[in-house]
């Protein structure tokens, strides 16, 4: 196969809104001796590329969106020894949202069935960053035990879908929060026993409700700035506060000693949960199994074509999404 010089990326040279998105030509990265080369297929849209374009999170410029892919290996280098021209991978890496990628042969990526079918390529491709999210942190920062309660922000969403499922799975009581009566709707078939809308004003009062009064004992919130006091006041003592998103801005600093009940915090970050060989691995072959096995739903929500990033960015960061936004990548 031989592979151009240049490609087309979805990237952009300065912070702003969707306006700042650019379809452009770029370069087709040089692989060294121990990387790979990609040819993209799908990748997978989530809420970070957000936080890089409006500048919540630092980005150098210009900087390609994009954290995971699926496709089909087209090089490799002199001393890569673990894949093969022709290999069907998913993985994850910066500048996914490109014609190709190149990523270290013992990176995070996972090597896929010779013959998978199309679908189940963009699966792979798009539910890495949300699938091991949701299966890390409720494995590592709060590990849901059978019976516990569990409140999940932003369940109809990418991450919080697939929590809500594995609080089934697990045994415990899912308290799903969404912000219309459609995303509530799809989170109880998916599994969450109780549901509360997200723009009531008595979240805290309904939760002591359906826990007896004490609260619960884990909560997931990406919501950030604005109801991180309302997190707070929902759990019970030693209850555990996992923040691993700021979809409506960061947390202003506070003093930990205002901490109730025993209650901890993390903030915890998916990579960092990959920092050991084996890891990254380990954690593919379960959400692998989970997909294939059915005992996970993946829903892809909407695919755009590559150029149609901003449109997606548009659709994500306007709340009407209820699942994972895909991008299909042109061959
Ligand atoms: P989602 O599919 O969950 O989309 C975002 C959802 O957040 C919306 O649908 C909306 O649901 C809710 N929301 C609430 N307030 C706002 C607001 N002001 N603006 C926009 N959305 C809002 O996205 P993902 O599944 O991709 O990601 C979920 C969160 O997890 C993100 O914050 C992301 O950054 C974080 N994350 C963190 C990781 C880490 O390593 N720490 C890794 C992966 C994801 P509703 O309308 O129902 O409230």
């Amino acid at each position: 196969m031989s592979i151009p010089k240049t490609q087309k990326v979805i990237l952009f040279e300065e912070i702003g809104g969707p306006e700042v998105l650019k379809y452009a030509d770029f370069p087709v990265p040089a692989y060294a001796d121990d990387e790979i080369l990609i040819k993209n297929h799908y990748a997978g849209v989530n809420y970070i590329e957000s936080y890089f374009r409006t500048g919540i999170y630092p980005s150098q410029k210009p900087y390609v969106l994009g954290r995971e892919a699926s496709g089909e290996v087209v090089a490799i280098g002199a001393k890569v020894g673990n894949f093969k021209v022709g290999d069907k991978v998913t993985y994850i890496s910066s500048g996914t949202f490109s014609q190709y990628q190149k990523i270290k042969a013992t990176g995070n990526i996972y090597k896929l069935p010779k013959d998978i079918n199309d679908e189940a390529l963009q699966v792979m491709g798009s539910i890495l960053v949300q699938g091991l999210t949701a299966i890390t942190f409720s494995e590592l920062a709060y590990p849901i035990r059978k019976g516990d309660y569990v409140l999940i922000y932003a369940a109809a969403g990418g991450v919080g879908q697939i929590l809500c499922q594995l609080c089934k799975l697990k045994g415990a009581h899912a308290i799903a929060l969404a912000s219309t009566d459609e995303k509530l709707a799809l989170v109880q078939k998916l599994g969450a026993e109780y549901t509360i809308n997200s723009k009531a004003t008595d979240i805290v009062e309904q939760v002591l409700k359906i826990t007896g009064g004490k609260g619960v004992h884990g909560a997931f919130d990406s919501i950030g700035k604005d109801t991180f006091q309302i997190t707070l006041k929902c759990l019970r003592t030693n209850g555990k506060f996992v923040s691993y998103g700021n979809a409506t801005g960061k947390i202003p600093a506070f003093e930990i000693n205002t901490l109730p009940r025993n209650v901890s915090i993390c903030r915890p970050t998916l990579y960092h949960n990959f920092s050991e060989p084996g890891e990254f691995k380990h954690y593919m072959d379960q959400l692998y199994e989970f997909y294939i096995s059915g005992q996970l739903e993946f829903n892809i929500f909407k695919t755009f074509p590559l150029e149609e990033y901003p449109e997606a960015a548009k659709l994500l960061e306007s709340r009407a999404t209820a699942g994972k936004l895909s991008l299909k990548i042109p061959q």
